[in-house]
């Protein structure tokens, strides 16, 4: 039998193993698997022909017809993986929406060469060569000859695909094909010399065994478990969500209350001094409270992509005052100058949203002030206009502690803090940054930091907004400060809360400006009132009320006939975003819990105190 029994042998160990493995996966089928597919059992099937192809020429003497049907059945094998192949070949070098058009002209195309091919190889005539008694056999004459013609023409059809896609041949499912020619070169020289030894089989089940890496061959089982991993991850993330934001809620709703009383405290005139400082305390710690919860419940919003960008047009003139008024606050009594520089020539109104890149803004100024002891904080704005786009480039510089050089990539990481031994004695969460970063990414935003340990640092935003040349909205003056006002006239409130802490919290607050009030803890009871004609100045809604909500309250409200009262929104719901959301809902205006001073005298003097 000679060696040349060895190849086929083991390619077809090598084959049977290769089928195995594709056929024994569950996998999708595309045009590219059931191509391989068919290679591979083509491959295998070749294999068998072939080891049929030694038994062939020994009893060619006996049966002739047998032994030429076998031998010519193995030029079919050979003209048909070939054909396989550059079908492959010129499917992965066509784009798809070509392939879609060239689908049923490359059928009737390599499905008329196959069986051309077919009819000429029984048709033609084969040599069988056998000599030295068996030691040398191998086949010759007009049908061979005929099959490595055919053969060239797809080998000449492959090297034309591969040359049109030269800039893809780097592609990894390039590699057979290289893998192929090579191997096929060398292999036909060899074969020239030593005809016996059939190396062509052996060749294919190489290159088919490589294919089986290079084809997109994803793993069913596993992308439907990653799925469900990918959905349960979801449905656990919307749990979280809906958590925090209900916790929000429920942590909003006593601080309400602690926030509220303490301020009524800070303005009894008989309070001692040092009470006074500890309820200062007090504030402070609940406003820290409610920042924290406000990071947390912003960052699982992004994170859940829930948070929008809302965009409008704005003034920037009083995004700007406010910044600087409420960084000035926070300075309050630490030795540092604020220092203001503003490019005047910015387009007064822009399109954006004015409320994201305040909070953008005001954490970074937040953390120059607490990260600095003394020296100098500098906002910068400065703009560069493109057609009608304005470039804002906004700049906080400090002489605070500065960041070491090696943790500037950690500063967006949430909860990480630098240097806690530096810091320990500083609020925070390590939140702001990565809020403040995820924001920029919605809105298309850069954050540059750069920064001296130990001297201070830059934080630098560039942000693009559109210019605005006709706007419909009326520029505000300057911010005033809210200063607190007095009632001119006597004035009646109705309070909706379900909470009865809250409800004191309130009265008290309204008594403070010598408002009266009347309180109701549901909704059903308020609609009552009104439908019985009691006349009040203001209303002020709590949202969250079981049974009836405020939301539902206030749209039975509008339906009773000439209810012309202003209804203000005051619930804990706080996220970024809600504001609108009630303003969409038809409320004259909105209140958040706890109840901030300034906006509880804006409120006052916009619907109490105009006669
Ligand atoms: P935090 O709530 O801790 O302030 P941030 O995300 O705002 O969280 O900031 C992350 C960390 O970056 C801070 O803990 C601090 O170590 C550092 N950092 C931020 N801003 C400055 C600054 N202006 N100077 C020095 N360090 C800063």
């Amino acid at each position: 039998m000679g060696t040349g029994i060895l190849f086929p042998a083991s390619a077809l160990l090598f084959s049977i193993l290769i089928v195995i493995l594709f056929f024994s996966k569950e996998h999708y089928k595309t045009v590219e698997t059931k191509l391989y597919g068919y290679l591979i059992i083509t491959n295998l099937i070749g294999l068998i022909i072939e080891l049929l192809c030694t038994f062939a020429s020994y009893i060619y003497k006996t049966n002739p017809i047998l032994s030429v049907l076998i031998l010519k059945l193995y030029l079919v094998y050979i003209i048909t993986w070939a054909l396989l192949f550059t079908v492959y070949v010129y499917y992965i070098s066509t784009s798809p929406e070509k392939m879609v058009k060239r689908a049923r002209g490359g059928i009737i195309i390599s499905s008329s060469f196959w069986l051309f091919s077919v009819i000429m190889i029984f048709v033609l005539p084969i040599d069988v060569i056998i000599q030295n008694n068996f030691q040398t056999r191998y086949t010759a004459g007009p049908s061979v000859d005929f099959t490595y013609f055919m053969s060239f023409v797809l080998v000449i059809v492959m090297i034309y695909c591969l040359l049109k896609n030269i800039k893809n041949s780097k592609n990894k499912k390039y590699v057979p094909l290289f893998v192929f020619l090579n191997l096929g070169f060398v292999g036909m020289i060899f074969q020239k010399f030593n005809p016996s030894i059939l190396l062509m089989t052996y060749i294919e089940t190489f290159v088919s065994v490589l294919m089986y890496h290079t084809i997109e061959n994803p793993d069913v089982r596993m992308i439907e478990q990653l799925n469900i991993a990918r959905d349960q991850a979801d449905k656990a993330n919307r749990a979280k969500t809906e958590f925090l934001s209900n916790m929000s809620h429920e942590i909003r709703t006593p601080l309400n209350a602690i926030v509220g009383f303490s301020n009524l405290l800070l303005e009894d005139k008989n309070l001692p001094d040092a009470s006074k400082d500890e309820v200062k305390d007090i504030i402070m710690a609940s406003d820290n409270l409610l920042e924290i919860v406000n990071g947390i419940l912003d960052i699982s919003k992004i994170e859940a992509n829930k948070m929008e960008i809302e965009d409008k047009e704005y003034g920037i003139k009083k995004v700007i005052d406010e910044l600087v008024k409420l960084t000035k606050g926070r300075i309050a009594e630490k030795p540092i100058e604020f220092k203001v520089s503003i490019d005047e020539t910015i387009p007064p109104v822009l399109y954006g949203d004015a409320q994201k890149i305040k909070q953008i803004c005001v954490n970074i100024l937040t953390n120059a002030v607490k990260y600095t002891k003394e020296g100098w904080i500098e906002l910068k704005i400065n703009h560069v206009v493109k057609d009608d786009i304005c470039r804002l480039i906004i700049s906080v510089e400090d002489t605070g502690i500065g960041i070491k050089e090696g943790n500037i990539n950690r500063l967006f990481d949430k909860f990480d803090r630098l240097d806690i031994s530096n810091t320990a004695t500083i609020e925070g969460t390590g939140l702001g940054l990565a809020i403040t970063k995820k924001l920029l990414d919605l809105m298309g935003g850069k954050i540059v930091v750069q920064s001296v340990f130990g001297k201070g640092s830059r934080f630098t935003i560039s942000l693009d907004q559109k210019i605005v040349k006709n706007p419909t909205i009326k520029l505000d003056e300057d911010v005033k400060v809210e200063a607190k006002v007095q009632i001119s006239s006597e004035k009646l409130v109705l309070i909706v809360d379900d909470n009865k802490i809250n409800l004191k919290v309130a009265e008290r607050l309204l008594d403070s400006y010598g408002i009266k009030s009347v309180s109701v803890d549901n909704g059903y009871a308020a609609i009552e009132k009104i439908k019985n004609g009691e006349k009040y100045d203001l209303i002020l809604m709590d949202d969250m009320m079981p049974k009836l909500s405020g939301t539902e309250t206030f749209h039975e409200l509008e339906k009773i006939p000439n209810f012309k009262i202003p209804v203000i929104a005051l619930t804990a719901n706080a996220l970024t975003g809600e504001k609108e959301k009630y303003l969409a809902e038809g409320f004259n205006d909105y209140l958040a819990k706890p109840i901030d001073k300034e906006e509880l005298n804006r409120i006052i003097n916009k619907y109490l105190n105009q006669e």
